[in-house]
């Protein structure tokens, strides 16, 4: 009987538990990762104990070993593989998790039976880093987060659910001095935006599955289009091409999206994003092409208007996209010193020592050396509203 038990133990397929920190470009994992490595490797042990499971590992971004060096030094001390590999979001895919782990291109893959295996042994679980300080900690009701974007003090909090974005801004130190606050990306690259009106009422639980622990607050400084290029553009990049709903939305959406900063965008783009989102959301194989749609729906419901400006109206209210902006000379401030005229290459500006420098919009192309250049700061960029400037040269300060 005890031979037969024996058997049974060395046939049975070892059980496996990850803890990854990768897949969310997470601040807040970073910072555990960099300042918690004892508690980190308590929670894996602790949760692999619950587990049963035979063998840990950990994985680490590539990019942060040299900070995360504790972490990984005492990770192999207790016994836990340590992998290292890309920290691409789509590795928030348990199967994707794996074929990175195993060193091979991260892809998600249809599991027939339901069951993954790594290196012949089966995946128990998958946990992330917080989620094994949560457990080293025996805490179940806090959340960390990491706070950026116009607030007073940006940084790492830890607050309890049910806290609402209100609540964590003033804890933040409130929001920062002059700004107006539009929106708040909630979860990172992959998140949503939540519209400034709502902050008092969005609780933490109501947005935890889209939670990396990352806060944004967007003020009107920022430009939607232009985040949504940066962001567009990191999606094209991460989408592993697997599945074509998302590896030709992510072209599509990146190139609309440049369009509309470049100021070429087009109407009826307006109407296919959204189309394009939902057949993402509805098709696609894993959880980033689905997040990202996600991510593009909600910028569209949450800043129709300002991004309508960019494409019907072709201005950009903050001022950061290129194409919609002018730099003109403000008369009452411009010494007439000429140092503008001296760096702009493209023969843009028209004066002479001791008058009012002028530009020439059709011949400008907005490269700012002459801002940089000027000691008066009298050169801005503009957007639809443009001041009142002379149309032929003036004497400093004779023009009315
Ligand atoms: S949704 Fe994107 S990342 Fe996921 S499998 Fe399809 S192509 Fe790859
Ligand atoms: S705009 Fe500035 S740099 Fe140009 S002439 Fe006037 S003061 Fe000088
Ligand atoms: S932005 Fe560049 S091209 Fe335009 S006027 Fe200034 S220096 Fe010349």
């Amino acid at each position: 009987m005890q031979s037969l038990k024996r058997k049974e133990e060395m046939t049975r397929r070892k059980k496996v538990l990850i803890c990854s920190a990768a897949g969310d470009n997470s601040p807040v994992s970073k910072m555990l990762c960099e300042t918690g490595s004892e508690t980190v490797i308590a929670g894996i042990q602790k949760k692999s104990a619950e587990s049963t499971v035979d063998i840990a590992y950990l994985y680490i971004p590539q990019g942060w070993i040299s900070t995360v060096k504790p972490l990984i030094d005492l990770a192999e001390q207790a016994g836990i593989i340590v992998k290292t590999g890309e920290d691409s979001p789509v590795c928030r895919d348990t199967t994707a998790l794996v074929s990175s782990l195993e060193g091979r291109l991260i892809r998600p893959s249809y599991l027939p039976d339901g069951k993954l295996y790594i290196e012949d042994a089966e995946v128990e679980d998958c946990i992330g880093i917080e989620e094994a300080v949560n457990c080293a900690e025996g805490e179940t009701g806090k959340k960390y987060f990491f706070v950026s974007g116009a607030v007073t003090n940006a940084g790492f909090i830890r607050a309890a659910y049910g806290t609402s974005i209100e609540d964590i801004i003033a804890i933040a130190g409130g929001i920062r001095d002059g700004a107006k606050i539009k929106a708040a990306l909630i979860g990172g690259d992959s998140g949503v935006y939540i519209r400034a009106d709502q902050f008092e009422n969005m609780r933490l639980e109501q947005w935890d599955d889209i939670f990396s622990g990352s806060i944004e607050l967007i003020d009107e400084s920022c430009c939607i289009v232009d985040i949504l290029r940066q962001k567009t553009h990191a999606y094209r990049q991460y989408s592993c091409g697997k599945c074509p709903l998302c590896r030709e939305g992510s072209h599509q959406f990146q190139s609309m999206i440049n369009d509309m900063a470049n100021g070429k965008g087009k109407t009826a783009d307006l109407a296919l994003i959204p189309d394009m989102a939902r057949a993402i959301k509805l098709g696609a194989f894993c959880k980033f092409g689905r997040n990202m749609a996600r991510h593009i729906q909600s910028a569209l419901m949450v800043f129709t208007e300002e991004i309508e400006d960019h494409v019907k109206r072709k201005k950009c209210p903050a001022g950061i996209c290129k194409a919609y902006l002018n730099f003109a000379i403000l008369p009452d401030k411009c010494s007439g010193c000429g140092d503008c005229m001296d760096v702009c290459n493209e023969d843009a500006i028209e004066g002479k020592t001791g008058y009012i420098h002028m530009i020439r919009d059709d011949d400008c192309i907005k490269c700012g050396k002459c801002m940089e250049i000027c000691k008066e700061q009298a050169i801005i960029t503009v957007g639809s509203v443009k001041p009142r400037v002379p149309k032929r040269l003036v004497k400093v300060g004779q023009f009315a």
